[in-house]
């Protein structure tokens, strides 16, 4: 499996948009919420922008779509059809398990609704992008669909293998970590990876990407037996 490189830009308090390296120092943006932030990231590492992914259309995620789309007179741009129409810009729409080749790289889109209706992750070689549906240790909110849904968009991306690094859309894991001992006090994983996650934040650090495997061990909403117990988890996590 391909292993491209991804570099994070930290934008606005704490979102991540993440430019993914292509052949031939072409670079895909994912939620761009900020133009600056991505303009500045790809000219210090001497990269072109060959395309945007839109995971959904919050503000703070595609903020910044417009303005690097006047920059870049033929820039694609992706987003699910039902969010494709709340974005500014021209947004090309795609559907659940298409693939596009973009700056040779195989961009394999999964819609994964819940947190909005046209929520994508997109899956570039190990790389899985996954905006504000499932982050480290952590689930988006119900904004437009229901605990059920969003359970079935976890349950498709928990699929995937242990290998596969997450790129979720905020720098959550710390708070989240906070929740997940609370719903699982016994476990030694997610005692350990608040730890570290205090630890790298209090330098300053990224705690992303994070890793399936690692889901898999410290994530409350990626455990859930059954999508009763996720709604469960999720109502509390609301007023947590
Ligand atoms: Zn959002």
């Amino acid at each position: 499996m391909d292993v491209p490189r991804v570099i994070l830009v930290p934008c606005l308090r704490d979102n991540y948009a993440y430019l993914v390296v292509g052949a031939g120092e072409l670079a895909l943006v994912v939620d761009p919420s900020e133009a600056a932030p991505v303009r500045e990231a790809l000219l210090r590492e001497g990269l072109s922008l060959a395309g945007i992914l839109c995971t959904h259309h919050h503000w703070d995620h595609v903020g910044g779509v417009a303005e690097l789309c006047d920059e870049h007179a033929t820039l694609p741009v992706f987003a699910h059809a039902i969010d494709a129409v709340r974005i500014e810009g021209r947004v090309t729409p795609i559907a659940d398990d298409e693939h596009h080749e973009l700056a040779g790289l195989d961009v394999h889109a999964l819609h994964v609704p819940g947190h909005t209706m046209g929520a994508l992750a997109y899956r570039i070689g190990d790389a899985l992008f996954t905006g504000d549906t499932l982050f480290a240790a952590g689930c988006g909110r119900l904004f437009e669909g229901d605990a059920a849904t969003m359970h079935a968009s976890f349950l498709r991306l928990g699929a995937l293998d242990d290998a596969t690094r997450v790129y979720c859309g905020h720098e959550y894991t710390e708070a989240n970590l906070r929740f997940a001992a609370w719903a699982e006090p016994a476990s030694q994983a997610i005692a350990e990876k608040l730890a570290w996650a205090c630890a790298e934040r209090a330098l300053g650090r990224a705690t992303l990407p994070s890793t399936l495997a690692s889901e898999r061990a410290t994530n409350p909403f990626l455990r859930a037996a059954n999508a009763a117990e996720f709604a469960r988890l999720r109502t509390a996590k609301d007023s947590f």
